[in-house]
């Protein structure tokens, strides 16, 4: 069946808000026809680098700038990797996806010991996910050949409310960035958080810009906004869990291909309300008790949830075969040195500055 990638606002608009039943049972039909529906993989999120990043992202604990009571580490090593990712396995996750607080991808020591932790996680037959922020194709490349699996780097909103988030990056860099590993063999994971004051508009303006990329991304996040205190968000309502199912549907009809991951705010939804995001094509989720810096249920939780729901584990490599891993004495790609010029728009929000200026005056 071919995939549709001319997808409007108006058209994604329309299927967010039919009868809730009927969206149901067109995004649960259209889910059975793409995927099995009693298998969920299992991720498992490990922070390689947490906190002090220089960027304002609203939602996110681990800017340097707002004061929240997150402890900060610098890089783990391979072996403290290697100890967390065989944790993991033995707990049913196929993959271990590392996410380091960076601006973006600097060449150099932190960068190269990155890589010898693609190459150990995938030589325990495990899915190797990075989220180190934008990088460049070079070293895009550089992770594929270290065996990576997929990166992840998300859109967060449409492209107008991203604006009302982050100044100090922009959409256009992190499109770049999905463009540069689209030119590897690597998968792309991109999604989005929905709950930080955004319309329904701005939800479908997402969807639009996810589904009309040619491919689109195998694996989208739709994360429910955890507001930490401290940060410009902290006030915000939580989401609603019939907007979360919604959200789940509307991206199961427009991406029927992809895998659809529960991500954060999982906490905050009852096992009927996550069974029902199942049945609306949810089809992952993350494991352990936290996601970077918030909360997540315990692997043990999850485990009985899917006992109760008949639910399986996906075993790694089922959509894409195993990478090969190729040690860095063979690398075919040189640290180019490069200094991309990522944007800054720098334009001012004013919740942000508060949050920031709250933080000053603590200090
Ligand atoms: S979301 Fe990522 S880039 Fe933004 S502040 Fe948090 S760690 Fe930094």
């Amino acid at each position: 069946m071919a995939i549709k990638h001319d997808w409007t606002k108006e058209e994604i608009l329309e299927i967010y808000n039919k009868p809730f039943m009927e969206l149901l049972y067109e995004a649960a039909t259209i889910h059975r026809l793409h995927h099995d529906p009693n298998t969920v993989q299992v991720s498992t999120l490990l922070s390689i680098k947490t906190g002090g990043c220089p960027e304002d992202c609203g939602y996110c604990p681990q800017a340097a700038r707002y004061h929240t009571d997150i402890e900060g580490n610098d890089l783990m090593s391979v072996n403290q990797v290697k100890a967390q990712a065989l944790r993991a396995k033995a707990s049913g996750s196929s993959r271990v996806c590392m996410g380091a607080a960076w601006r973006n991808v600097k060449d150099g020591a932190e960068f190269d010991s990155v890589l010898e932790m693609v190459r150990t996680i995938n030589k325990l037959d495990m899915e190797v996910c990075c989220t180190l922020g934008m990088i460049t194709e070079n070293q895009a490349q550089r992770l594929a050949e270290a065996g990576l699996y997929a990166y992840n780097h998300n859109l967060d909103s449409s492209e107008e409310y991203y604006k009302e988030v982050i100044s100090t990056r922009g959409y256009q860099d992190r499109l770049d960035t999905i463009g540069n590993v689209r030119k590897t063999n690597v998968t792309v994971c991109s999604g989005g958080i929905i709950g930080m004051g955004e319309t329904i508009e701005d939800r479908a303006g997402m969807l639009v810009a996810l589904a009309t990329l040619n491919p689109q991304p195998e694996s989208v996040p739709i994360n429910a906004l955890v507001p930490v205190e401290g940060t410009p968000l902290e006030e915000q309502a939580p989401v609603s869990i019939w907007d979360m199912v919604r959200m789940v549907a509307t991206t199961r009809i427009v991406m029927p291909e992809t895998q659809v991951r529960l991500s954060a705010g999982r906490t905050q939804m009852s096992r009927e309300g996550q069974a029902m995001c199942f049945f609306a094509g949810a089809n992952s989720i993350f494991a352990g008790d936290k996601l970077l810096t918030t909360p997540n249920p315990d692997v043990s939780e999850d485990m009985e949830m899917f006992k109760a729901l008949g639910l399986n584990p996906q075993k790694p490599f089922v959509k894409k075969a195993q990478p090969e891993t190729v040690a860095a004495e063979d690398s075919k790609f040189q640290n180019l040195g490069e200094k991309p010029k990522w944007t800054r728009p720098g334009h001012t929000i004013e919740r942000n500055l508060e949050a920031q200026n709250k933080q000053k005056a603590k200090i």
